[in-house]
């Protein structure tokens, strides 16, 4: 066994965790936001923290925080003084996209647990607040937004439009929070709890395979790409399958079609990725032709001027398809995130507290939002990424080897050691 094995009970924290909103069924996890599989991740999450003797407390806007505090003696160091030094926060997500896998978010948060236990276990301490995150609803899988608990915490989310969020069953984000015992009057922009933060570091499976391609087990991110998300509405007429000759049809579906094709063609021509996952058919019936054809375009690319380009060019399409089929389309933004870049300086800072032990750490981008990428316009912020030996991610397929995972917590524990400045007993 390695020193995380033995330190941290790595194992054991995994398996208490595997069970809980799992579906027997396909193997995936349908953790979403304030459902009772949410509810049960959250009380694992106070139940660590507990069991580490660490301080949890939930935000106005949902989000936990496993508080490790600095023993008096060592505070306040005349050096965290004039820093001002706030809290080091670590830590990611727990609630999943539909189906998703094991790693996303919780490799985060249990490689946090288990760095603050490797770094006991050497005796050390350190002489500013560490805290570990518990994101609420990171996938926006349950009400369309993703990141809203960082985004709410920024102010990047407007309290009344997320108050005003539905699900598919028509509950409001704010009678979900009410059920569970939280003021939905209280979300919104928290200064206290961002002036707090000195620096965040989101570990995170990598999803893509760009780790494994050069043969590393971590790597940093230097940047999120820009990425929004467009609804798409063909409207065209119902009528009969059996009935209807083809030139008498307006049928919304054919315009769908073709724009799916376009937006993959265009995408590849602007070097950027656009992707139709979610589609919604009325009247949905066999023997019908469509009268409406609802879909969601996600696109992303390295810069905000290619991907506005991209969508440009799939809308175009869209319309001059839509004109053939004598159908219409209605296109709406309903989120876009601009270009994320890391601090440059914290990014640095990690590469050196890792190269010790991995050399020169690959620095990479990732099409994927994550809070870290939220938080980065108000605090310092960087991200570790842990090897993902077959790029699958957002399926029950997602996969990291554990001796990469223990190679991440180890990194995160180089990290922490690093920036929350502490001194070994050993
Ligand atoms: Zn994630």
């Amino acid at each position: 066994m390695g020193e995380v094995a033995e330190a941290t009970g790595y194992a054991d924290l995994w398996a208490s965790l595997h069970a809980i909103g799992r579906d027997a069924g396909t193997g995936g996890y349908r953790r979403f936001a304030w459902n009772a599989a949410d509810l049960a991740c959250r009380e694992w999450f106070a139940a660590q923290a507990a069991d580490r003797g660490l301080t949890v407390e939930t935000d106005r806007n949902g989000n936990q925080w496993a508080r490790w505090e600095p023993e008096p003696a060592l505070v306040p160091g005349p050096e965290a003084k004039a820093s001002g030094a706030g809290a080091l926060a670590i830590g990611s997500h727990l609630d999943s996209v539909p189906d998703g896998g094991a790693f996303d978010g919780p490799l985060g948060v249990i490689s946090s647990f288990a760095a603050v236990d490797l770094l006991r276990s050497r005796g050390w301490r350190p002489n500013r607040p560490v805290v570990i995150a518990n994101f609420t609803d990171e996938e926006g899988a349950r009400f369309g937004v993703a990141c809203t608990g960082s985004r709410l915490m920024s102010g990047l989310l407007d309290a009344d439009k997320a108050r005003g969020l539905c699900d598919a069953d028509g509950v409001r984000l704010a009678d979900a929070m009410e059920r569970v015992g939280l003021d939905p009057r209280a979300i919104g922009r928290d200064e206290d709890r961002l002036g707090d933060i000195a620096a965040f570091v989101e570990l995170h499976i990598e999803q893509g395979r760009a780790l494994d391609d050069v043969g590393a087990p971590v790597g940093v991110a230097s940047a999120i790409w820009p990425h929004g998300r467009w609804r798409f509405d063909f409207d065209g007429e119902a009528n009969h399958a059996g009935t209807t000759a083809l030139e008498e049809r307006r049928d919304p579906m054919l315009t769908y079609a073709h724009t799916v094709l376009s937006a993959r063609k265009k995408a590849r021509l602007g070097g950027a990725l656009a992707t139709f996952g979610r589609v919604r058919v009325d009247p949905n019936g066999t023997n019908a032709i469509p009268s409406r054809v609802r879909a969601w375009l996600d696109a992303r690319a390295p810069d905000e001027a290619v991907l506005a380009a991209v969508v440009k060019d799939i809308r175009e399409a869209a319309v001059q398809r839509a004109r053939r089929d004598g159908t219409t389309l209605d296109v709406e933004n309903e989120s876009l995130t601009p270009v994320v870049e890391f601090d440059g300086v914290l990014r640095g800072r990690l590469s050196k507290a890792l190269e010790p032990e991995f050399g020169t750490v690959p620095v990479l981008p990732t099409g994927a939002g994550h809070d870290a990428g939220i938080l980065a316009a108000e605090v310092p912020t960087a991200m570790v990424f842990v090897r993902n030996p077959t790029g699958r991610s957002h399926t029950p397929h997602e996969h990291a080897e554990t001796t990469d995972c223990h190679a991440g917590v180890r990194a995160l524990a180089h990290i922490v050691a690093d920036l929350a400045g502490g001194e070994s007993g050993s």
